[in-house]
């Protein structure tokens, strides 16, 4: 490839010299396809001075973009053989390769502090993996990361759409999202049976008025029973359906409405009212 982007011949070889067979547990489809790199670098909008964070580079494709688009890049990698192997496909001195589980990494490990996640995530924990660290890393400004597009749809979904959802609110808390497009399933190794998604996003001031484990529990009860109005859905955590009832018209809000109905800075409210009335 003329910009050093890996292609259909490269992947193959590589994994083959590797000895790599990927495997469906750790979401292992790696893209062959310059141009969808490219798409993806371009969607991320990263500034040269960024330091971007890649989860799961896997082979390395995404990661030689990066590379050459930003300052530093960190790529934390699960599978011992593929993070190993990476500084030999990626030579830049501003590659920092962790062997480890994006799920538990912590702040302290990075230097210099990511800027910008840009991910090919592993599919089966990609709500888990940004809310971590959306958590995790206060430095992070922006996000691009690619998702099975089902995901992608309730990640940026809004109130009162039939996918708006936990991963929705959630993410809302933290960041500002939209979709930036869809991605066919031809352009990985081995093919997905699913189509994929890419969802940026920019980090907003988190809400005030409630700390974030309380509202994140409320969320967490209100889309547990998601069919149920807010009187119900929430008399478990509230201890009663009326407990409930005297929270949510405290916090302005009707008990008859269903939680798919609210915005992040609702369920602040009910947080906020439940401390309030020492629930
Ligand atoms: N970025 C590469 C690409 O686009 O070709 C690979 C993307 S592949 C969809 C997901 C990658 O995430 C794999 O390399 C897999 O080993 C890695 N992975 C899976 N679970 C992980 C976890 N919890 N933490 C870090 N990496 C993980």
């Amino acid at each position: 490839m003329a910009d050093g982007l890996l292609g259909p011949a490269e992947i193959r070889e590589l994994a083959a010299r590797l000895g790599v067979a990927p495997t469906k547990k750790l979401g292992q489809n790696f893209l062959h396809d310059p141009n969808t790199i490219r798409r993806i670098v371009a969607a991320a909008a990263l500034r040269p001075d960024d330091v971007a964070l890649e989860v799961g580079p896997g082979l390395g494709s995404l990661t030689l973009g990066l590379a050459a688009a930003v300052r530093h890049v960190h790529a934390v990698e699960i599978d011992p053989v593929l993070a190993a192997a990476l500084p030999a496909t990626v030579t830049a001195a501003h590659l920092t390769v962790h062997a480890a589980d994006a799920l538990r990494v912590t702040g302290d490990r990075f230097d210099p502090a990511p800027t910008a996640l840009v991910a090919n995530l592993p599919y089966n924990v990609a709500v888990p993996v940004v809310l971590h660290l959306l958590a995790e890393l206060p430095t992070l400004r922006s996000g691009l990361v690619m998702v099975q597009k089902e995901v992608a749809d309730r990640l940026v979904a809004g109130p009162g759409s039939k996918v708006y959802g936990v991963p929705s609110v959630k993410l809302a808390w933290y960041a500002q999202a939209k979709s930036a497009g869809k991605v066919p399933p031809a352009v990985f190794w081995p093919v997905p049976n699913v189509d994929s998604g890419l969802v940026a996003f920019t980090r907003r001031e988190p809400p005030t008025g409630a700390e974030r484990a309380d509202v994140f529990r409320v969320i967490d009860a209100a889309f547990a029973q998601r069919r149920k109005t807010l009187r119900a859905a929430l008399a478990g955590w509230a201890g009663g359906p009326g407990k409930a009832e005297d929270v949510l018209v405290a916090a302005g809000i009707s008990p008859q409405v269903r939680g798919e109905m609210l915005t992040v800075e609702e369920f602040v409210a009910i947080a906020a009212a439940a401390k309030t009335s020492g629930y």
